[in-house]
């Protein structure tokens, strides 16, 4: 029997001589059916009544909720329209703590109570509200605290969806999901609270400069980075199937070194997976745009235009279900993972933040008219305050077993918060920071200063790729957010840490303002301070460096690469008193959901270790052993006619080589077995974390280091795993 591996390149050879997924979509212009599964703006207008549809929109734009009434007419529209278009059942969507998405699906048809007369119902009730069998999803201890059940309550601020999924089309409607008593066991709720405290928090600033202002909300385009590989060679590779991620291989000796497959041409499978993508994406009103090829083979990036945070969440994590769904129609699989291959470029999921308000106005951008740069200043440096006050706290955001393989494991971006913000940017706070005493002139001058700003978004000179948290023309880059991840909980904490940056800020103002000091003035004195105190988080030079890292020690900057460490900060003093002062996170919601981050964390890793495990004793020893064998037997052969040892030296030296590889491997699987059980003892998740970081996961890479020697070792027909060039470049 041909090993497994060889089948499925073999399986592959013949696909792609013979059939490939053509993809319809469902016009030619996407304006055409862009949308078309959203019980949007356009869907409600054709649905509801005027009154209802302002009774709706009302309630979007306050947070208010909509009388019962009302929601009953809304069900009933959207039972409606969802039926018009194929729907039978519908569901409501939420977003657990594992970081993917739930549903539980229910049909819209039921027979009258105590007749045989069937009926399609979907009551305001039913739309709601829910109960979804939710002991499965992980809740840190709050439900056992409270109440054992889960109930996933309407988020009206994103819309009702369509899902396809084959000929089944399914009603989605995105909710939050909550205790009996409300607290959070989702990435919506904090999201949704921090969303209005930042609104709240910076109404009033915006109102210093421009007195219309009744709205603001935080705006996210993710750009979104993922690998392609073909399901057959997927299949064949145990860890992928239950990692997404080679836990061994040895590198391929061509990898991205000649870059030659950044934005190189894409190949027609992928475009074809692409295309069709888009398509869906488009269908439910995602607007995606940029496709291009990243910088490791088979790796590919997706963007959007950028949205309201919440949506734009929502529209994320659709997108990684679509991703999946999409590919094995292409007999394709996505990989989400950080790192899946070692030695090869990482995924990342770059969130671009920034703040827009009611009357059009992107708070991050410098614009056109000098006389609002200083609205733009004020937004700028205390973006910067905030990421400098809390930077650990926003290390922690982005902490997952998964992305420690990016940050701070020598790869971008490092696991040291640093700001970006260009030469431009940096001489206009350097002259600001000293310019002497702020009065009326310094006021006149920073302003001519900054009438130089705008032509800053062409100025693509001083992009750099290395920093954590970088300016970008009109928004900040937040590049350190793992490709797997929610964008909840860093959009979360910026949200939150810029708010309570801005009440600070707000009250300094007036504080000076009352002594005397124009407001003009006073502002600038105010953003001089926090110019001076942020230097430090800083950072113009490369990222990945060496002295880097020993000149943010000196600054006395956090740099925690470990998940376990990092997520210490959801916790600390400082974060406990901001998310309470926000009211972002009760207190025993921010315990809950720093519990299950580090479960989170301790399933990764004890899965990975287990598969691992069953890898090098199930597939590795056995091809090494047999190889071993037929080596031995080739020096008895020779020995037999009589050759001397001249004549298998090499042999003997393969079989012992091959001896030692096997005896690690033989001893430090023994070793992490016993690792792992003591670190199982651990009753608290944070210790058990650690234990799992410090004492399970070096032996794994010394594992690996093994295993990875011996297929170097072993012969390339007997070995049974996949390699990294068929991975890689075989399509
Ligand atoms: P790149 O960073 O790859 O050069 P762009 O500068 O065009 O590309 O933008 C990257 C991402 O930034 C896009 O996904 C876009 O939606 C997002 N973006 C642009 N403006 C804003 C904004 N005001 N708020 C949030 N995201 C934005
Ligand atoms: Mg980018």
């Amino acid at each position: 029997m041909s090993l497994s591996r060889f089948s499925a390149v073999e399986t592959i050879q013949n696909r792609m001589n013979g059939e490939m997924e053509d993809v319809k979509a469902p016009a030619k212009k996407i304006s055409d059916f862009f949308g078309a599964n959203v019980f949007g703006d356009a869907a409600m207008k054709e649905y509801l009544s005027k009154d209802a549809y302002k009774a709706v929109k009302k309630s979007i734009g306050s947070g208010d909720k909509l009388s019962r009434e009302d929601a009953d007419v809304v069900a009933a529209a959207m039972k409606k329209w969802a039926m018009d278009r194929g729907a039978t059942h519908y569901t409501h969507w939420f977003q657990p703590l594992t970081g993917r998405t739930a549903e539980k699906h229910d049909s819209f048809f039921t027979l009258k109570p105590g007749t045989n007369e069937v009926v399609e119902e979907f009551s305001g009730d039913a739309l709601a509200q829910q109960e979804p069998d939710g002991s499965s999803f992980p809740g840190g201890g709050l439900r056992s605290t409270f109440e054992a059940r889960g109930y996933t309550a309407w988020d009206p601020s994103s819309p009702a969806f369509i899902l396809e999924v084959g000929e089944g089309k399914t009603l989605c409607v995105p909710t939050i999901f909550v205790t009996y008593s409300g607290e959070s066991l989702d990435y919506k709720l904090p999201l949704l609270k921090s969303q209005s405290f930042l609104e709240q928090a910076t109404i009033p600033v915006c109102q210093l400069f421009e007195k219309k202002v009744k709205r603001v909300s935080a705006t996210l385009g993710w750009e979104q980075e993922y690998f392609l590989v073909d399901e057959a060679l997927h299949n064949a590779r145990p860890d992928l199937l239950m990692t997404g991620r080679t836990l061994l291989g040895k590198h391929s000796p061509k990898g991205q070194q000649l870059d030659d497959h950044y934005f190189g041409s894409i190949p027609e499978r992928v475009y074809a997976f692409m295309r069709d993508l888009e398509t869906e994406c488009h269908k439910l009103g995602i607007p995606v745009r940029t496709r291009h090829n990243e910088v490791g083979p088979g790796q590919y990036e997706l963007a959007p235009m950028f949205e309201e945070v919440n949506v734009a969440v929502d529209h994320n994590q659709l997108l990684m279900d679509l991703m999946d769904r999409v590919a094995r129609r292409h007999k394709l699989r996505v990989l989400l993972h950080e790192k899946p291959f070692a030695g090869v470029n990482g995924s990342g999921k770059h969130n671009n933040w920034s703040m827009s308000t009611d009357t059009g106005t992107n708070l991050l951008s410098p614009g056109k008219d000098p006389g609002k740069n200083l609205r733009f200043l004020t937004f700028f440096v205390n973006t910067i305050q905030a990421v400098y006050k809390h930077a650990d706290l926003l290390r922690a955001s982005v902490a997952s077993a998964s992305n420690d393989h990016r940050l701070g494991a020598n790869e971008a971006p490092p696991a040291i918060i640093s700001v970006f913000i260009g030469d431009t940017l940096t001489k206009v706070l350097d002259a600001i920071e000293n310019g002497g005493e702020v009065d009326a002139l310094a006021v006149e001058e920073t302003l001519d200063l900054l009438s130089k700003i705008p032509n800053l978004e062409k100025d693509n000179t001083d992009r750099n790729r290395t920093s954590p948290f970088a300016f970008t023309g009109n928004k900040f880059e937040i590049r350190m957010v793992g490709s797997t991840m929610n964008c909840a909980a860093p959009m979360t904490v910026m949200n939150t840490i810029v708010g309570a940056q801005l009440k600070e800020f707000y009250a300094s103002v007036d504080k000076l303002k009352n002594e005397g000091r124009s407001e003009d003035e006073a502002v600038l004195s105010v953003l001089k301070d926090y110019i001076v105190e942020s230097k430090p988080v800083r950072f113009e030079g490369d990222g990945y460096s060496e002295e880097w890292e020993k000149e943010a020690e000196r600054r006395g900057l956090g740099n925690t690469p470990k998940t376990p460490d990092a997520l210490g900060a959801y916790v600390s003093d400082s974060s406990r008193k901001l998310f309470a002062n926000s009211g972002v996170f009760k207190e025993q919601e921010l315990e809950a959901h720093y519990e299950v981050m580090c479960e989170n964390y301790i399933l990764k890793l004890q899965i990975e270790s287990r598969t691992m495990g069953e890898m090098v004793i199930n597939h590795v020893l056995p091809a090494a052993i047999g190889y071993q064998t037929e080596v031995a037997g080739n020096v008895a052969n020779l020995k037999e006619i009589g050759l001397d040892e001249s004549h298998y030296s090499a042999q003997i030296d393969l079989i012992k080589r091959i001896s030692e590889q096997m005896n690690i491997i033989n001893v430090k699987v023994q070793e992490m077995t016993e690792a792992r059980r003591k670190a199982n003892e651990n009753d608290h998740a944070p210790d058990m974390a650690k234990a799992y970081c410090y004492d399970v996961k070096p032996l794994m890479e010394e594992i690996r280091v093994a295993a990875d020697r011996l297929e170097y070792l072993v012969d390339d027909q007997v070995w049974p795993l996949v390699k990294y060039r068929e991975l890689m470049f075989v399509r």
